[in-house]
């Protein structure tokens, strides 16, 4: 497992603010620059990856290093896909450690959109890092439990952070029993190169989402189901 735990962020406090909608010179501003302030100066976003081979393809299964994933968009995707590059990248758990907001609804909010912030900054990171590292051209990825449920399941986290290794003591994310990663703020999954323009935002039916980053594709839905 590689690990990245230098990552370069940079927190706007225009931005931040303008997003949360909190006015310039209000007491608001004054304790979200206050929060803000104290993140710039503890946050680590981190990143974990590792270079991986593919050992076997079914139906709908690809086994990697030795472990089986089921998801039939995930094995299309890897049709003629031989490396894989399983990948966490998080906020870091330094901001819900040392920036504790008991039950101030406001305040987990605004702390919230800091970790996002960070997350980014951790993600696209990750992303170029990757990219460069193995020159891969154009690339793609997926994640279990995004997009619809039955496209990649959640429960696949499991074997997703066992095929890294030990992420909690790399870089502090952790998973629970329902298959969530604490810190809230953080994504995992699986980079490929391709020469495909796939997105998880094509095969998810999930209407008006603010993050949608491709409309949906029924042919390639009706692939799905019909293969
Ligand atoms: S449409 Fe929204 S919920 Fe669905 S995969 Fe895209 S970003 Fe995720």
């Amino acid at each position: 497992m590689y690990m990245l735990a230098d990552i370069p962020f940079d927190l706007k406090s225009e931005t931040l603010m303008e997003q949360l909608r909190i006015a310039p010179g209000t007491e608001d501003a004054i304790q979200f620059q206050e929060m803000l302030r104290k993140a710039q100066e503890i946050a680590r976003p981190k990143a974990a990856f590792a270079e991986c081979f593919v050992d076997g393809k079914g139906v709908d299964t690809i086994k990697i290093g030795g472990f089986t994933f089921t998801s039939r968009m995930l094995r299309k995707n890897l049709e003629s896909v031989e490396r894989v590059f399983p990948f966490i990248a998080t906020c870091g758990h330094e901001i819900d450690e040392k920036i504790p907001v008991e039950d101030d609804f406001l305040q987990e909010y605004w702390k919230d959109t800091i970790k996002a912030s960070l997350l980014g900054s951790a993600s696209k990171f990750l992303a170029k890092h990757i990219d460069q590292k193995f020159r891969l051209g154009k690339t793609a990825t997926m994640s279990p439990g995004s997009g619809d449920a039955t496209v990649w399941h959640i429960e696949q986290q499991r074997e997703l952070f066992a095929l890294l290794g030990n992420v909690k003591q790399a870089i502090g994310v952790r998973l629970t029993d329902s298959c969530l990663m604490i810190p809230n703020k953080t994504v995992s999954g699986i980079r490929f190169a391709t020469e495909k323009d796939f997105r998880t935002c094509q095969v998810c039916h999930r209407k008006d989402c603010p993050s949608r980053t491709a409309p949906f594709d029924k042919q390639l839905w009706a692939a799905l189901e019909h293969e």
